[in-house]
Order: structure tokens, then C-alpha cells, then sequence
């Protein structure tokens, strides 16, 4: 098939650009490497747009949540990682959460079965001549790195994340856990494990103990991505560290004491048969046996069988403030676009985002117009813009979408509680007007 575009990556950032492209009529040769003999080392399967840790795109609140109004605004503009991800959703309170196999198995098949697509299994090493979109995400096979790195005159920026580990639901004891959500927000979604004093300090020490893998010289100064903190990292940080995060028992009335435990762990649904359960924040760089020992001494995982245990992995992004331009073009390269988590955003759903935007952009520029950013106001040009320039190129680390990406409200001073509604309701307002707006052609 001849194509207009290539796309190299078939995760979330590709798979949502390929889809987009291909709606707005291009021809796009969608390169990825899994199926052709190539692995990363956190992917699992062959799948196009596999989640590699949790099964959450977190909340869906359009209201109140910064990330469930990207969830919206990515709805109105056709995203098919939307769209799977709510026909796949499982119960998680007021998260979105999927059945990550039926999620997968879904944007495969739609962007497989697409006319104007063409899924190749190929490893790309070089940068394109041709209009290109690199969504190769933080573990971009090395040969590619190396040529960004040659063509940019940097090398990748990197920090760490960490995976948790998967339980099988009929491994865990429910005479010792409860199913509830903390405050009793949504349905009793979470199974919960309650640790007192005692276990809570035993399992501590143990963390603190456990052997973990080891960082090789060059990967010692690497940050942590903070919203994705190892367990153990926490642990050593103070021993209430954890139950202030993850562990956090408040909100939770166990039923058999009437009380909420002195800490917890919550599991949250991970497959639509509700037969896998994910440990939440429970992101481990302990050695896998480690895991098994320390994990089975939480009370109600004693039997604990685990369908997948956690990993860390060194992750990649380029520096965007200073490489990119506001339309994610490679500014030395421009037929060179950028998507997903290599730009520097963080998570499942803004990568996915920022692939809608690197296809519209494209789409335009085929079409030989031009369109503005969304604006800044909204979920989408807030993120765009602090990957794009807003952030500091010198101290750029990976974000996730919030309202401090936005401009600060304007007028009298609004009770705390409700300045997320009036983020919102200014981010939909601008949104509806971006969405009036034509692509004309260049000035
Ligand atoms: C260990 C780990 C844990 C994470 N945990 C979470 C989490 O819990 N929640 C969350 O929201 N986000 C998490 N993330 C971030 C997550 O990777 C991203 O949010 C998301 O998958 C990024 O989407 P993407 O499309 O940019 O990259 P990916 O989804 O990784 O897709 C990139 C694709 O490019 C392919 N590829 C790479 N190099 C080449 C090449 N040279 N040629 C052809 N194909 C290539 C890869 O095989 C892959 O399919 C985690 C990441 C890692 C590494």
C-alpha cells in the first residue's frame, strides 16, 4: 500500500494516531515491532496498545479530575482508546478501569481492520525522509534512540517506573479481606487487606530488608517518576510513609471490626471475568521470590497465587521543550512528528492524547493547512503546551495532565472547593470553541 504517513509504534500513542489519520482519510503504514521478533521488556504480548502495568486510565470525573476531562475531550474528538476502554471497563468506583486483554484485543482488531491502515511488524532504526509520527514510547528500541540522539544532538532524558504484580482473585482469602471503596464512593469495587500495628511494622521492616534489583552504575542517578514510586522506595523514606499512600486506611470500615484498618492493601478488578486482581500502588523493584515471601505475609495473601509480578524499567523521552515545536514537530527534522510518552507526558490516556494531536496536526499539514493548538484552557492545550514550551527544557521531567498545566482563574477568589468545576467549566467552554475553529490555509 503506498501511504501517506508512517507511524512508527503501535502502543497507545500510535494506535490512537493511526486510527485518527486514517478517519480523516490518510494512508498510514503503522510500523511496530512486537510480532516481528521483537519484544520490549515490560510488553507482553503482540498486541497493539497493551497497558504494561495498571489496568486504571484513573478518573473518569469530567468535573472535578483534570485526567477525566482529557477522558472527555478526547471522546469528542472520536479517540479509539476511549472508545475501547469504555466498552472494556471494569468496576473500579469512579476510575476507569479495563479488562486490559478485551482493551487490546479490540484497538488491534479496529486499527487492523481499517482500510486506510497497513500494520506492518517491523522494527524501525532510522528517521524517515517521509511525514513520520515516532510513537516508539519509553522503551524505544536502541538503533532509534541512537539516530534521535544523532539527528538532535541530546541523548534521551530517563527516569524509572515501576510495574505491580497481578493476584488471581481465587488465591485470596475472603474470611480475612472485604470488598468495599473508601468512602463508599461508587460500588464496593476494591478488595481490601487489613493490616494492624504489628503487621503493618513487620511488613515494613520487611520491605526494608527484601532484595531488590540492583541499579547498574550508569542508571544510579536516574529519578523515580514519583506518581509511580516503588513500594520500597516509600518504605525507606519513613515507616508511615506508606500509610499516608498506598496504604491508607482511612475511609475503609472493615466490617468485621466496625473500624477502619490500621493500614491496607487494595486490589482492584483486572480482567472482565474477574478472575485477576491488580495490587494498587503496589509498584516493586524487589526481586520476584522477595515478592512472593513478602507479599504472601499480608493478611488474606497468605496463599496469594500471582498471575504477574512487578518490574522496574528505565524509561525514556526526548527533551520537548527545546527539540519540539507547538505542533510536535522535531524542529531540526520537521517531517518528524512526536507522540505519546516519549514527548514527556506521563500515563495510558495522555499518551493516547497527545497521539490525537500529533495526527491532527498531520492530517492539516497533508491537507496543506494549518490549525491552531487547542487552547490552554483545556485539558489538551495544557498538556500540549507544557510539553511543547510551558516547561522548563533544563529541569523537564514526564507529567501527568492537571489543572496547574492551566492558566490560573481569573476574577473573585473561589472557595477551594469549587475551583475543579470552574477549571472544567472554563476547559469545555474553550474546548467548544477550539472545535469551531477551521483549519485554513498558511498565512
Ligand atoms: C514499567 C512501566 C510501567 C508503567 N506503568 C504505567 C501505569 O501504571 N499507568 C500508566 O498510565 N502508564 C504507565 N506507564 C507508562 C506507559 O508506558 C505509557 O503510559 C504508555 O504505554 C505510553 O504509550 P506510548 O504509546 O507512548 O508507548 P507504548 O505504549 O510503550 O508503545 C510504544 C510502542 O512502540 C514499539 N516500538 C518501540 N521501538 C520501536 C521501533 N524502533 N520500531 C518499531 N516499534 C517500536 C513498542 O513495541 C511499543 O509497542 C508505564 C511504563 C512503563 C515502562
Amino acid at each position: 500500500m503506498v501511504f501517506d504517513i508512517q507511524i512508527i509504534g503501535g502502543g497507545l500513542a500510535g494506535s490512537e494516531a493511526a486510527w485518527q489519520l486514517a478517519e480523516a482519510g490518510l494512508r498510514v503504514r503503522l510500523s511496530e515491532m512486537r510480532g516481528g521478533g521483537d519484544m520490549t521488556p515490560a510488553h507482553e504480548s503482540d498486541r497493539l496498545a497493551e497497558m504494561v502495568c495498571s489496568n486504571s486510565f484513573r478518573s473518569d470525573d469530567a468535573e472535578n479530575n483534570a485526567v477525566g476531562l482529557l477522558h472527555q475531550e478526547m471522546r469528542c474528538l472520536g479517540s479509539l482508546i476511549m472508545r475501547a476502554a469504555d466498552l472494556h471497563r471494569v468496576p473500579a468506583g469512579s476510575a476507569l478501569a479495563v479488562d486490559r486483554e478485551a482493551f487490546a484485543t479490540e484497538v488491534t482488531q479496529a486499527v487492523e481492520s481499517h482500510p486506510n491502515i497497513l500494520v506492518v511488524r517491523e522494527r524501525v532504526d532510522a528517521l524517515p525522509d517521509h511525514p513520520t509520527i515516532i510513537a516508539t514510547g519509553p522503551l524505544t528500541g536502541s538503533a532509534l534512540a541512537e539516530a534521535i540522539a544523532a539527528e538532535t544532538g541530546e541523548g534521551a532524558l530517563a527516569f524509572f517506573d515501576a510495574i505491580a504484580p497481578i493476584v488471581h482473585r481465587d488465591s485470596i482469602d475472603m474470611d480475612v479481606c472485604w470488598m468495599a471503596a473508601r468512602w463508599d464512593k461508587g460500588g464496593k469495587d476494591y478488595i481490601n487487606c487489613p493490616l494492624d500495628k504489628q503487621q503493618y511494622d513487620d511488613f515494613v521492616a520487611a520491605l526494608n530488608g527484601g532484595e531488590k534489583t540492583e541499579f547498574k552504575e550508569w542508571e544510579k542517578d536516574t529519578p523515580y517518576f514519583e506518581g509511580c514510586m516503588p513500594i520500597e522506595v516509600m518504605a525507606e523514606r519513613g515507616v508511615e510513609t506508606l500509610r499516608y499512600g498506598p496504604m491508607k486506611g482511612v475511609g475503609l470500615d472493615n466490617p468485621r471490626t466496625g473500624r477502619w484498618p490500621y493500614a491496607v492493601v487494595q486490589l482492584r478488578q483486572d480482567n472482565t471475568l474477574g478472575t485477576l486482581w491488580n495490587m494498587v500502588g503496589f509498584q516493586t523493584k524487589l526481586k520476584h521470590g522477595e515478592q512472593v515471601r513478602i507479599f504472601r505475609t499480608i493478611p488474606g495473601l497468605e496463599n496469594a497465587e500471582f498471575a504477574r509480578l512487578g518490574g522496574i524499567h528505565r524509561n525514556s523521552f526526548i527533551n520537548s521543550p527545546r527539540l519540539l515545536d507547538n505542533e510536535l514537530r522535531l524542529k531540526s527534522k520537521p517531517n518528524i512528528r512526536f507522540a505519546g510518552q516519549i514527548t514527556g507526558c506521563e500515563g495510558y490516556v495522555e499518551s493516547a492524547a497527545v497521539g490525537i494531536l500529533a495526527a491532527r496536526f498531520a492530517a492539516v499539514e497533508a491537507r496543506g493547512e494549518v490549525i491552531p493548538p487547542p487552547p490552554v484552557e483545556t485539558a489538551l492545550g495544557a498538556l500540549l503546551s507544557h510539553i511543547t514550551g510551558g516547561a522548563n527544557a533544563e529541569t523537564f521531567q514526564p507529567m501527568n495532565v492537571n489543572f496547574g498545566l492551566m492558566p490560573p482563574l481569573t476574577g473573585p477568589k473561589a472557595k477551594k472547593g469549587d475551583r475543579k468545576k470552574l477549571y472544567t467549566t472554563r476547559a469545555r467552554a474553550a474546548f467548544g470553541d477550539w472545535l469551531a475553529v477551521k483549519a485554513v490555509e498558511p498565512a
